[in-house]
């Protein structure tokens, strides 16, 4: 099995075609950023619903214009089929990442998120057995977990899923691998754990919760957190999913494909220690967040206290070596929220002296979302 460095050798060694979808979205730019890099042709496919085209100009800004020009951009959605036929023509490899995210945005819309995650991933299916693809990687969750009470979270042993969200990333893994079975398309799941980095989303009702958390402390509002801080996630930076799709993707082992893989750090992070690496990392900037302090509030009934992934079968079977902790990823993303809300009239950096938690009302707790 080949180190990631030398896999990203052989990547760029040869141009293939790729398609990404949910290419404006934060996991699909940051993919889409990586594989131009290496030189190879994407085609993006995106509906913007949830993503932005900004994420896709900060993408052209990273990597300039002749990287840009191997990258087609397709607005559309992964509801109708056509679309999706449309983008596979002459694909070897699909990243598939479209999806509408966010627990609770599930439970008020099972619907849409139904029609985006189930509908629009058999579209995908579909389209890729058609195009004959080599390979078919796709985001799983680790909200497939659910109710199992077992903290250590392994790929085998899954409860019954909590949130219409959960359900419909399970209804992608058992149509991946019926369409392995009836039709011989080789996939890849990747169920991830809290994923952060550059360009997530801070913004709206649905953001998660790092992205929430920072941009609430640079605007001075108050950070709530259900329960006493204990509570604790896998936190899983950018990176450490970038390299487990490309490893995904071109893995040749037989027994590697076709199956289901957790993507995260296997290391917990308390509530309060996010807290305060956010605090630490924000103060040399703002100096307003170091008397901050979160606020505590009851405990969410059906919140998982612990989660933890087993990550050994990525490392056994795809070669995954994470290496970025939650510190040093947050090290790394937090310039990028910085740079983002640096404009921003509210922010701390111009309220040094300001009493904690003295912003608006708004409230930045970690819900039940807080496992996707
Ligand atoms: P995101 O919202 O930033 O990206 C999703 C992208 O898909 C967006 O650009 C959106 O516009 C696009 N999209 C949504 N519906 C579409 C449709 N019908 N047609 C075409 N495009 C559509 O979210 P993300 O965090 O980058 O998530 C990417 C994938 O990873 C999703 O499948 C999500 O379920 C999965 N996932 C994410 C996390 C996490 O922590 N971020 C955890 C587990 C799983």
């Amino acid at each position: 099995m080949m180190s990631y460095e030398k896999l990203l050798e052989h990547i760029g060694s040869e141009r293939r075609t790729w398609l990404v979808t949910g290419a404006a979205g934060f996991i699909g730019s940051n993919l889409l950023e990586m594989l131009l890099r290496l030189d190879q042709n994407v085609v993006g496919l995106d509906n913007l619903s949830t993503g932005s085209r900004s994420n896709l100009i900060q993408v052209m800004q990273a990597v300039g214009d002749v990287r840009w020009s191997n990258f087609r951009f397709i607005e559309g959605d992964i509801r109708a089929l056509e679309t999706c036929q449309a983008a596979c023509q002459s694909v070897e490899v699909v990243l598939h990442q479209a999806a509408l995210g966010s627990v609770p945005r599930s439970m008020e819309d099972p619907i849409g998120t139904n029609e985006s995650n189930v509908t629009g991933s058999l579209n995908m299916l579909v389209a890729a057995r058609d195009a004959k693809v080599r390979r078919f990687v796709y985001a799983a969750s680790s909200s497939t977990y659910g109710d199992h009470p077992q903290s250590l979270k392994v790929e085998s042993r899954i409860g019954k899923p909590l949130s219409p969200y959960a359900l419909t990333k399970y209804v992608n893994e058992l149509y991946a691998e019926i369409f392995a079975r009836c039709y011989g398309l080789p996939s890849i799941g990747l169920r991830y754990f809290n994923v952060f980095g550059p360009r997530q989303d801070p913004d709206g009702a649905y953001a998660a919760v790092i992205p929430k958390w920072i941009s609430a402390m640079l605007r001075n509002e108050t950070v709530h957190i259900n329960g006493d801080g204990t509570t604790a996630r896998d936190f899983c930076y950018i990176d450490n999913v970038v390299q487990a799709n490309l490893q995904a993707a071109m893995v040749e082992e037989p027994d590697a494909v076709n199956q289901i893989y957790n993507v995260a750090m296997n290391m917990q992070t308390s509530l309060n220690e996010l807290f305060e690496i956010i605090r630490e990392l924000l103060a040399p900037h703002y100096p307003g967040v170091q008397t901050m302090q979160p606020a505590y509030r009851e405990f969410r009934a059906g919140d998982m206290h612990m989660s933890r992934a087993d990550i050994g079968k990525a490392m056994r079977l795809l070669g995954y070596q994470p290496v970025w902790p939650v510190r040093e990823g947050l090290e790394r993303a937090i310039d990028w929220y910085i740079s983002r809300l640096a404009d921003s009239p509210s922010a701390n950096r111009r309220l040094p002296n300001s009493a904690p938690g003295m912003g608006d009302a708004a409230e930045h707790g970690l819900d039940a979302t807080s496992i996707y």
